[in-house]
């Protein structure tokens, strides 16, 4: 078996054209395209680019837990994403597990854990506070510092039941005493949405940005609340977390208008709306912002380079001599497709993002 290939004549994101080697896993040479001789070559022919391998900061990789679960490598390496960060489908009563079916899966995968410690056994894991123990979650955190880079509080009514914003406030102190950021579910209320912003810090990370419900982040005529402009100053990572009813166009295009930028693209992905829509896949979801109009290179900037500066991994969201080597090979062409957001708005597109290979941890596999 080859212990060194080359990706040969791949496009890197400034146009420039390489070839990549890998050796023992890592990336042992950038060189000029054409050039580069190893013992198992892939000739790309200019017809796909290279990024670091995509990460998703947002999906439910638990496959036991339904409707909230799917297969870690489904949604990871398979779909182009060699990094997935589970948000907060186990709490401190299953992280073991996932961390388990974490390691014999071939995606890197990090988690928030579920302040809550039954996670998405049920949906309405902040309708009891019982669940929302300090000593087990404090314990978990401890276990498992490597692997838990947050923690999860699904902030909307269906969620938090008859406790309104104390679920939060709960949060705020477990993230005090572990010293790990929030992520925030944004959805409908109670709580109201300025209740949920006044709480958030730098650091933290609201997913569900880009929602269309009623008690989202702008108001009636579409301009953003003047709390959530606040808690962008302060500091606050947007992340998109498109799921089944948690992306708008409409709200995109609002934010779009007023230059309110995503910090990272997520899909939010579990088996339906893999299987069914309207996620599909890491690559549906960033055609969407194609079609919106932002860059290639803002797109992938956030599935790579902005993903890994939140985890405070740099050599996660570049391509580096030394690196262990995750990289995402996706082809851009001209073709006209319909995507359909979660209210079920159409737009057309005139390109399609398309992953043609990964290589995860030194493994490349066609996708
Ligand atoms: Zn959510
Ligand atoms: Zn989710």
């Amino acid at each position: 078996m080859a212990d060194n290939m080359v990706l040969q004549n791949i496009k890197m994101l400034d146009g420039t054209s390489v070839d990549i080697v890998i050796e023992n896993r890592k990336i042992v040479s950038i060189a000029l395209p054409g050039t580069a001789a190893g013992e198992k070559v892939i000739d790309y022919q200019n017809k796909a680019y290279v990024s670091s391998g995509w990460i998703d900061m947002h999906v439910h990789a638990f496959p036991e837990f339904d409707p909230y679960g799917d297969d870690i490598d489904e949604v990871g390496y398979k779909a182009g994403v060699t990094t997935i960060i589970d948000a907060g489908s186990t709490g401190a009563d299953r992280i073991q597990d996932l961390a388990d079916s974490s390691k014999k899966s071939k995606t890197n995968v990090f988690a928030f854990l579920n302040i809550s410690r039954v996670g998405l056994e049920r949906v309405d894991e902040l309708s009891d506070l019982s669940l929302l123990n300090k000593e087990v979650l404090k314990q978990a955190v401890h276990e498992y510092k490597d692997f838990i880079v947050g923690l999860k509080a699904r902030i909307s009514s269906s969620v938090v039941g008859l406790n309104d914003i104390e679920p939060l406030k709960i949060a705020r102190k477990f993230s005090k005493e572990t010293d790990l950021p929030l992520m925030v579910h944004i959805g409908s209320g109670p709580p109201d949405i300025h209740d949920v912003l006044d709480l958030l810090e730098e650091g933290d990370v609201i997913t569900h940005f880009l929602n269309g419900k009623k008690n989202n982040l702008f108001d009636d005529k579409g301009k953003p609340l003047p709390a959530f402009l606040k808690a962008m100053e302060r500091g606050v990572h947007l992340d998109v977390g498109h799921g089944h009813a948690s992306f708008s166009f409409q709200t995109a295009e609002q934010a779009k208008e007023y230059g309110i930028h995503f910090h990272t693209i997520s899909t939010d992905i579990y088996r339906k709306n893999r299987q069914h829509g309207p996620v599909y896949s890491m690559a549906n979801v960033l055609n969407k912002f194609l079609c919106l109009g932002y860059s290639l290179k803002e797109i992938i900037d956030a599935v790579t380079v902005d993903a890994a500066a939140w985890l405070n991994k740099p050599e996660l969201g570049r391509i580096a001599i030394g690196d262990i080597a995750n990289l995402t090979l996706f082809s851009v062409e001209d073709e006209t497709i319909d995507l359909m957001d979660s209210d079920g708005e159409i737009r057309q597109a005139e390109q399609r993002i398309t992953v043609k290979g990964v290589v995860v941890n030194g493994e490349y596999n066609t996708c």
